[in-house]
């Protein structure tokens, strides 16, 4: 589970989140949604310390990653994250993209890291691609193998930031059949995005962020169906 308490973060002058206090439950999938510039991705970046929080609680598996004592090291290795631009190694394989912090931070044998790549990229649907470089792939199966490479770590909570958003429309829906059987799964999603169709479907809670604050906390038939602030419905006005 992740707690977040009144969190703040600024950049200098600029307050970017004002106070955002919101739990993910073990197994739960919470989308976060927002207009550009909100915060969604400081918001994100903060729960694995990408960013140092200026004020406020992160709390992982009951693990308050503010505390200046905490390996954070350890607690960010239970975190996977995906970003919009899959940041893959251009000039390693598929298999040893996946493998290599597996290898590399967590000390696994080679052996062990090939048996977990093959794993993940079969959840992922790229098996057959485990020798091709990324340049060879779309961008909708290098994503796939981001999200292999960030499973095969065997994260407690998958943080994603709007990760079909650089997609061509074609190849989105491949990538969030993934992100939905992982829901399925089990995994604790904590998720940025604009595609309101799995917001929808998926969401267990959907949070709605405007300037830095959370607007609006609910289940998704509540918050996208029947939005109770005006600042909600108009956002959803342009997105739907
Ligand atoms: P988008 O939907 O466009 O991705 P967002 O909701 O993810 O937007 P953020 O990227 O979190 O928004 O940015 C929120 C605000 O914080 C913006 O005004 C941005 O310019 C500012 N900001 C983000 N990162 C930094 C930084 N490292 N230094 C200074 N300002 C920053
Ligand atoms: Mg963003």
């Amino acid at each position: 589970a992740v707690e977040i308490k009144n969190l703040h973060k600024s950049f200098g002058q600029l307050e970017v989140l004002k106070g955002i206090d919101f739990t993910v439950e073990s197994g739960q999938v919470v989308c976060v949604i927002g207009p550009s510039g909100s915060g969604k991705s400081t918001l994100l970046r903060c729960v694995n310390l990408l960013e140092q929080p200026t004020s406020g609680q992160v709390i992982v598996d009951g693990v308050d990653l503010t505390d200046p004592d905490v390996d954070l090291d350890a607690a960010r290795r239970r975190i996977g994250m995906v970003f919009q631009q899959f940041n893959l190694f251009p000039h390693l394989t598929v298999r040893r993209n996946v493998t290599i912090a597996q290898e590399r931070v967590l000390g696994r044998g080679r052996g062990e890291c090939d048996q977990i790549a093959r794993e993940n990229l079969e959840r992922v649907g790229l098996l057959d691609k485990t020798d091709a470089y990324p340049g060879q792939l779309s961008g909708g199966q290098q994503q796939r193998v981001a999200i292999a490479r960030a499973l095969a770590m065997h994260p407690s909570l998958m943080l994603f930031d709007e990760p079909t958003s650089a997609l061509d429309p074609e190849l989105v829906g491949d990538v969030l059949t993934v992100m939905r059987k992982l829901a399925e799964d089990g995994m604790t999603m904590l998720v940025v995005t604009h595609e309101m169709g799995f917001a929808r479907e998926v969401a267990d809670r959907v949070v709605f962020m405007d300037q830095g604050v959370i607007v609006e906390d609910g289940p998704p038939e509540q918050v996208i169906a029947d939005p109770q602030h005006e600042r909600t419905r108009e956002f959803l006005r342009r997105v739907l």
